[in-house]
């Protein structure tokens, strides 16, 4: 390598050393938040660009790195403002504190996941969930796998592999994701045979259908559309009584996995328990939706079939681990036990009266009129997302703050501490109130202030 003079540098010149920054007030939470390897990466380009030593130079430094790790590289609290209870990109479901400290602490020590306390010997982790689930459904038998697609795939390729399944046209669905049960099918090597058209489906469809290598019939909940006017489907108990007549499986896919009694929070979505009642041989659900638990896939109904998906050698790779499956058994405990759905967020939005959430939004008004920013308090129209209910709408009541630069709003607030998703519905950002949690009143307000009237200091008193 050649080498090269350079110029003698006055040491009062040269940048100071990143070291001393680590531990400056400004640098430590970005710490936290990035790592201590991109940080200091982040700092040393940060000096390349900011050589120049001055008596801002540390807050120069720090803002320019803070710039270049950018945000959201870490899973972060987000402020959910746009009223979809079960918003799938903000992580679905918000679990029970119970539910999240029953996770906790499992997760720090040891836990009798596969061990039988009674006799010693190699037990199975599914056995308090399933007492429960057979509780709340009614089944002979349950099965937890990873996720509700998972559980899907797992009782397609246990037991419909190599033969037929029969679904409607208008149940052949893409549930979003890229979750498309033709695909499904495939994958599981079944074959998807279509009947009926896009909106009329008759049981003479169904039959004409059956033949010897038939295995299922498939019905899949129409997430996230809803078909209307000129339409026809089978009733589930019909169904059911030409599949058991037929000598095939009835199979049912719900998705959102209601599991007390129908709620006009969520108008048509039915419980697992009724899809048993009405013949079904298998239902399945995701945990993370109406149950309102963590992320799992529950497949409930005959004993038999169940039994043949937890001896597929698939079941071991959508297997749930121990942290889901300690929330999902505290989750179904608090549907179990009177008095205790309340404490499961998504149970509590879905029922929290009307008048409470004007209340709230008007007190979130006046603090913000204080600060300057003038926000309206208006009626608005939310959903339970999810997939659940599709097409229905959830009266609610939410802030509507006109700001010229709506956009531009919008997209601050995702990079306000904690970040906000709001909606800009004509012309206006909106935010819904249902899906702000309890407890997120003052950091709301905060991240609002910072964005919206950055001159009154950020934050409110
Ligand atoms: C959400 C949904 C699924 C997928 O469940 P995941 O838990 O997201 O894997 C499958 N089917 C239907 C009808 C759904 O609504």
């Amino acid at each position: 390598m050649a080498k090269t003079t350079r110029a003698p540098e006055s040491p009062r010149a040269r940048p100071p050393a990143i070291g001393r920054l680590l531990t400056s007030g400004r640098v430590v939470p970005l710490l936290t938040l990035h790592g201590h390897q991109r940080v200091v990466v982040a700092l040393r380009q940060a000096r390349e660009q900011e050589p120049q030593a001055g008596p801002d130079w540390d807050e120069r430094i720090a803002e320019r790195a803070r710039s270049l790790l950018g945000p959201g590289r870490r899973l972060v609290p987000v402020i959910n403002g746009t009223g979809v209870v079960v918003h799938t990109n903000l992580g679905r479901a918000p679990i029970a504190a119970a539910a999240a400290r029953r996770a906790a602490e499992l997760a720090m020590g040891y836990t009798n996941l596969e061990l039988d306390l009674e006799s010693g010997g190699r037990g199975d982790r599914q056995d308090l969930l399933q007492d429960l689930l057979r509780d709340l459904t009614g089944a002979e038998a349950a099965v937890v796998v990873n996720n509700g697609a998972a559980a899907l795939l797992l009782a397609l390729t246990a037991l419909c592999s190599g033969r037929e399944v029969v679904v409607s046209r208008g149940e052949a669905v893409e549930i979003g994701g890229g979750f498309r049960i033709p695909e499904v099918l495939r994958l599981s090597r079944a074959k998807l045979v279509d009947v009926g058209t896009t909106n009329r489906t008759r049981l003479q469809d169904y039959q004409a259908a059956c033949n010897p290598k038939t295995a299922a019939f498939l019905r899949v909940h129409p997430s996230n559309f809803r078909i209307e006017g000129f339409t026809q489907t089978v009733p589930r108990a019909r169904l059911a009584e030409l599949a058991h007549r037929q000598g095939v499986l009835l199979l049912e896919d719900l998705g959102s996995g209601l599991l007390g009694p129908v709620t006009a929070a969520t108008p048509g979505e039915d419980p697992l328990r009724q899809s048993l009642a009405q013949g079904a041989d298998l239902a399945f659900a995701s945990g993370d939706k109406l149950v309102g638990a963590s992320q799992a896939g529950l497949a409930v109904g005959r004993a038999d079939q169940v039994a043949r998906m937890r001896r597929h050698p698939l079941f071991r790779a959508l297997r749930p681990d121990k942290l889901q499956l300690a929330a999902l058994e505290e989750t179904l405990l608090c549907h179990a036990t009177p008095g205790r759905l309340a404490e499961v967020p998504v149970w509590q939005m879905l029922r929290v009266p009307l008048a409470e959430l004007r209340r709230r939004c008007q007190a979130w008004a006046e603090r913000l009129a204080a600060l300057g920013v003038a926000a309206e308090v208006v009626p608005l129209r939310g959903a339970v997302g999810g997939g659940a209910s599709p097409g229905r709408e959830l009266s609610s009541w939410g802030l509507r703050i006109g700001h010229p630069g709506r956009r531009r709003v919008r997209q601050a607030l995702l990079g306000a501490d904690p970040p906000v998703l709001v909606l800009e519905r004509a012309g206006a950002v909106v935010l819904d109130a249902r899906t702000v949690l309890p407890g997120q009143d003052a950091e709301l307000l905060g991240s609002l202030a910072s964005v919206l009237a950055p001159a009154a200091g950020g934050r409110p008193s």
